[in-house]
């Protein structure tokens, strides 16, 4: 394969402190909503823009917890981050707080948050995972999977476009991947509440991930590459 280094990530709420948290979400455009007739589960999401009600801590963080929904919210200057470093393979949508629940921050100037839908693709490979699909349902897709050795996703060969933000919108889209550059760019600029674990394992589940804000910090360096990002935009009903 090659011999890139790739990352799950998303927020680490459950392991820092002082940071508030989206425990609920209030929608400002169109609801998807469905119940499969076959398996009865159900998705219910905003698709576009959204506001959120934020309850605890005493900070806001660079990526912020989501209680209602697993969407992954980072702040305006992370976006920008990805940016500046020519990672554009993702679509934002505005996320408002709507709603502050926590003493300490009411007079604390809110973030603009975005939602994050990342638009580059991989194809996590379940035998080579050790993921056994115990059961699928054959209209939605739902599935229930048997873990049988691994801790972490192994990709189908080739089947990465090369996007530094990616995932596999089939099988597990609320999970989001990433190359180093990602991990880094957090590092250097010490973003916020950021958890990431080596994509192939072993999942740290009883800590807090990779240490990357220790990691990072001093090897700030100027040196900016321009990659053209490859993106596959390929955009479908999100679930
Ligand atoms: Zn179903």
């Amino acid at each position: 394969m090659n011999n890139k280094k790739f990352y799950r990530f998303g927020d680490n709420s459950h392991y820092t402190r002082g940071y508030t948290w989206a425990y609920s979400i209030i929608s400002r455009s169109e609801v998807y909503e469905s119940r499969c007739k076959k398996c009865g589960s159900v998705a219910k999401y905003p698709i576009g823009d959204f506001d959120v009600i934020v309850e605890g801590g005493v900070k806001y963080p660079d990526v912020l917890g989501c209680g209602a929904y697993p969407f992954l919210i980072v702040s305006e200057v992370v976006v920008n981050d990805w940016f500046d470093a020519g990672i554009t393979c993702f679509t934002k949508y505005n996320v408002g707080v709507a709603e502050v629940k926590s003493k300490k921050l009411v007079d604390v100037p809110k973030p603009n948050y975005y939602s994050i839908e990342i638009e580059g693709r991989c194809k996590i490979d379940l035998d080579a995972s050790g993921l056994k699909i115990k059961r699928k349902c054959g209209v939605c897709g739902n599935m229930t999977t048997k873990l049988l050795t691994s801790d972490g996703f192994k990709m189908v060969p080739n089947s990465w476009d090369g996007s530094d933000l990616f995932r596999d919108i089939d099988l597990y889209p609320r999970v989001s991947l990433c190359t180093e550059k990602v991990m880094k760019l957090a590092g250097e600029n010490q973003r916020t509440n950021f958890r990431f674990e080596p994509m192939e394992g072993p999942r740290e589940s009883f800590s807090k991930g990779i240490d990357y804000l220790k990691l990072y910090k001093k090897r700030k360096s100027k040196s900016k590459q321009k990659t053209n990002q490859k993106c596959i935009i390929n955009r479908r009903s999100i679930g």
